[in-house]
């Protein structure tokens, strides 16, 4: 296998290293000969994260990007000797969890050496009384629930992606699990962090329920996405595994009423572990065999706890969903969803077809979130090319949604995939901002969304790239994500 035959798809700025066997040697010396490699094999394995375009580009001969080195490190301190290196030779450095996500985030666009964080798999110590486990931060998000799970407990992050990813990924990424509207995200679950910093000193954040104790630092780290530090051990919140489960579903006239039920549900600080709205489109495409289900919205919810609490939450989701025009389905469609939930193949079976297709995850208060739903639909399908367009929203809160909208089309001549993908995102997002959403609610920003973090967040990013610049002077941690940087490595 030659590299060369690949077209690189970001290669305006990859780094060219003059002297690769004099970083190679250091490098040994650092992790011994097992645990780093310069293979074609290996560079081809780590050019991609899961981002579904690059399925497309795979069928075309193209790759991302190229790393130059592959690490496996086994200890903080290979990590933080790694990126002491990084630093005097001005080599850019990606931390690499799993590589399921979605934007680009653990693509090496400039080359480099990436850390994998696969040998840093253990759970270290699960401590009952405080209701906490602490765990390296390469684990797999299945190996850490099995293991919890083993013991009578959950953390309660279950991403669809719970076989494909990795602990720090899910930090890194702040990340959001199906069970989400009870247990929280990943910022909710996080106690206690180990960070190595891009200059490679070693801090520890201690495990607390909560203090006050000046801006909390750690948080810095969480939505960090390998460009502040190297996450390589988390404390996490857990539960007892819930004694019992209620499986609920009914169907609406329409979105708007959909939400209506489940912002009551909300208000009277009911938390169903899992609730999913499907629009019309995606009930029709999971439900084909209800008959109740045409033309309607469903919702299926699930409770879980102790058993009184499971009665009571049953009884007054039940209540609301009756008053809001709600019309029950009984349990078989949240046992379809617990069925299939991990079940992803339809999108990777699009790309042979030259369908062009994608998810995307936005959020937005409830006062505005039928118009964020609808005006994304309207821009997308107004959009030459694109053949479908659906959502489902399955992250809740009190006070608003994230909605996750899925597309699917064929470039019209002359247009290439790529061009046409981004321009269904740009399409997308513009109506999030115009209807006053934010740009991402759980998959990040990498690179499919950094040209729109300026106007996310407005002159906040200007200190945002102020604080990258003081942690990471060379700019070597994870260089083409988040920020758009303004100034070049080695440059201070
Ligand atoms: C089929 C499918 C379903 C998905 N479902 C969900 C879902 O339900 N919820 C959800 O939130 N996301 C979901 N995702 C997206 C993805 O799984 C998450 O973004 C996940 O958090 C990425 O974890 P990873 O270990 O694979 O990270 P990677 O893809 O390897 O890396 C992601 C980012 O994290 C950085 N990173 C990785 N490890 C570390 C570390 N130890 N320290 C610092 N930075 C690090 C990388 O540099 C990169 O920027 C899904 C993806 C797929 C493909």
């Amino acid at each position: 296998m030659d590299l060369k035959q690949f077209e690189l798809i970001y290669k305006e700025n990859r780094v060219k290293i003059k002297d690769k066997s004099n970083i190679e040697s250091k490098l040994e010396t650092i992790l011994g000969s097992n645990n780093y490699s310069t293979k074609d094999i290996d560079i081809l394995a780590y050019s991609k994260d899961s981002t579904l375009i690059g399925f497309n580009w795979e069928i075309e001969g193209k790759v991302a990007g190229f790393a130059d080195f592959i690490t496996w490190p086994e200890t903080v301190e290979q990590i933080s000797e790694i990126l002491k290196l990084a630093n005097q030779e001005k080599i850019p450095v990606i931390p690499y969890g799993e590589g399921s996500g979605v934007v680009g985030g653990a693509i090496p666009i400039y080359g480099g050496i990436i850390i994998d964080m696969k040998k840093f798999n253990k759970v270290l110590v699960i401590n009952e009384k405080n209701l906490t486990v602490t765990a390296e931060a390469g684990i797999n998000g299945m190996n850490l629930e099995r293991h919890l799970n083993a013991k009578g407990f959950t953390s309660g992050h279950i991403p669809q992606s719970l076989y494909t990813s990795s602990l720090g990924g899910w930090i890194a990424h702040r990340a959001a699990g199906q069970f989400s509207t009870k247990y929280g995200k990943i910022e909710d679950i996080i106690l206690g962090l180990e960070v190595v910093l891009p200059l490679g000193e070693i801090i520890n954040f201690k495990t607390i329920a909560r203090a006050s104790t000046g801006p909390q630092l750690d948080k810095l780290f969480i939505g960090g996405e390998g460009t502040l530090g190297v996450v390589t051990k988390a404390t996490l919140k857990i539960w007892p595994y819930p004694e019992k489960r209620a499986l609920i579903s009914y169907v609406f006239p329409s979105i708007e009423s959909s939400f209506d039920a489940v912002r009551k549900i909300l208000r009277e600080q009911i938390y169903p572990a899992v609730i999913r709205i499907y629009d019309k489109f995606e009930t029709a495409r999971h439900f084909p065999d209800i008959d109740a289900v045409k033309d309607k919205v469903m919702i299926i919810f699930l409770c879980e706890g102790t058993s009184q609490l499971v009665d009571l939450e049953e009884k007054i989701t039940k209540e609301k969903c009756t008053r809001n025009s709600g019309i029950e389905c009984g349990k078989g469609p949240v046992e379809h969803w617990l069925e299939t939930r991990f079940r992803v193949t339809e999108t990777s079976s699009m790309p042979p077809y030259k369908i062009v297709f994608d998810t995307l995850e936005v959020a937005t208060l409830w006062d505005n979130a039928a118009e964020v739903y609808h005006l994304v639909l309207k821009s997308m399908n107004e959009f030459k090319g694109v053949l479908m367009t659906s959502a489902h929203v399955s992250h809740f809160y009190p006070n608003g949604v994230g909605i996750y909208f899925s597309f699917g089309g064929v470039p019209p001549k002359g247009t290439s995939d790529f061009k046409f993908y981004q321009e269904c995102w740009d399409t997308t997002i513009k109506a999030v901002l115009d209807a006053g959403g934010s740009i991402a609610h759980h998959h990040g920003i990498g690179i499919n969304r950094s040209h729109w973090m300026d106007k996310e967040w407005g002159v906040a990013m200007k200190t945002m790239r102020q604080i990258k610049k003081v942690l990471d002077p060379n700019n070597i941690l994870n260089p083409g994500k988040i920020y758009l940087e303004t100034w070049k490595r080695g440059e201070n």
